[in-house]
């Protein structure tokens, strides 16, 4: 079979999304599934959709675009608050997008008015990780002008944390936000159909905490995927955490020296390499690279060594095992590698375990 190529296996995706279903749902949180890490691929999305979510997000039109033009039956939401530019593509394939600008809401207020259709917002609420947000103090002011829009329905209130500043979801950030609901619901006499709370950072708040208040919503990507938290990336007990690997082939394989020998200056990148003295060792190249992979981010299944990696080559040492030209090797991926897997069009899609 062709190299290098991404295994992704569905039935692995289904057991985690529905366990994570179930037990954010124990306490009375829905999941809403995040396509982004696979580029909104439509047969991810609908082994999601099989496994019981049927709201899904991503962060890019093109993604949302892809879904939606595959015939992947679910409701969509943009989770990035939209690029002008593209507010008509989002008030015509999305049900829902998360929001921070006042501007922007006007102008999707505008198309949905034009189009003769109503489009929900979710409006994010800053709470200390300084992506996106509008300050906590601005809420009622911006609820009090968007509540006026013609066209645009308010559907909830969200924060995202663990993101950009690498700030925990704990009780204290949850009470904030649950307060804020509450807030907004009193003041404005409505009811929001989602208090969102975050993303698969939250697990461990989710795990301990006594009351989860208003938070009835998690955004969840990473966690149904590679089957972690994202605060220490420690695995869900009893999901998969080996749902996707990449395979790469050996191109070359010989006994040579572990350190480089001649003049030491850049390399490929503008570093200047160092390498630790390992004596003779046997060095296998492997057919994929950085245009393929993000290779920092690859775990070898089998006991060799990552050396380091240029564009289109990966060098290991192969230690005890026999790797020979035309062998493959299996790596598990974390985020990052997995993002850039998918987004690379020189890595095959292959899928594992139909449902
Ligand atoms: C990416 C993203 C998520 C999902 O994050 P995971 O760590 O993959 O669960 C949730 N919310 C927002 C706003 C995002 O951008």
């Amino acid at each position: 079979m062709k190299t290098p190529r991404i295994e992704i296996d569905f039935a692995k995706i289904a057991h985690n999304a529905k366990k994570l279903k179930e037990l954010y749902g124990s306490k009375g949180i829905g999941v809403i599934g995040v396509t982004k890490v696979v580029c909104g691929d439509p047969e991810i999305a609908d082994v999601l959709i099989k496994s019981g979510i049927n709201t899904l997000a991503d962060s890019r039109m093109v993604n949302i675009r892809r879904m939606y033009e595959a015939g992947v039956q679910a409701s969509f939401v943009l989770l990035r608050t939209p690029i002008p530019s593209q507010i008509e593509s989002v008030v015509r394939y999305t049900d829902i997008s998360f929001n921070s600008e006042l501007s922007v809401i006007k102008k999707l207020s505008e198309f949905a008015v034009k189009n003769n259709t109503t489009h929900k917002i979710v409006l994010m609420v800053e709470l200390g990780d300084l992506r996106e947000g509008l300050m906590p103090s601005d809420l009622e002011d911006t609820v009090k002008e968007v509540i006026e829009l013609k066209g645009i329905e308010l559907a909830g209130i969200g924060t995202n944390l663990a993101c950009f500043g690498g700030i925990k979801p704990d009780d204290e950030k949850m009470g904030h936000l649950s307060s804020l609901a509450r807030d907004v619901e009193e003041r404005f006499d409505l009811t929001l159909e989602f208090v969102s709370g975050g993303n698969s950072a939250n697990y461990n708040w989710f795990m301990s905490t006594e009351d989860i208040g208003r938070i009835n919503n998690l955004r969840i990507g990473e966690s149904i995927y590679l089957g972690r938290e994202t605060l220490y990336r420690n695995p869900i007990p009893r999901l998969f955490t080996n749902a996707f690997a990449l395979v790469a082939e050996v191109i070359e394989s010989k006994i040579k020296p572990s350190v480089p020998y001649g003049e030491v200056f850049q390399d490929a990148f503008g570093n200047i390499p160092e390498f630790k003295d390992h004596g003779q060792i046997r060095r296998a190249i492997l057919g994929v690279g950085l245009q393929d992979v993000l290779v920092s981010g690859l775990t070898p299944r089998s006991d060799i060594d990552i050396l380091g990696a240029s564009s289109d080559h990966i060098v290991v040492n192969a230690k005890q095992i026999d790797l020979k030209v035309g062998s493959e090797v299996d790596f598990d991926l974390n985020y990052g590698a997995l993002l850039s897997a998918m987004t690379s069009p020189y890595v095959i899609k292959k899928y594992v375990n139909y449902l």
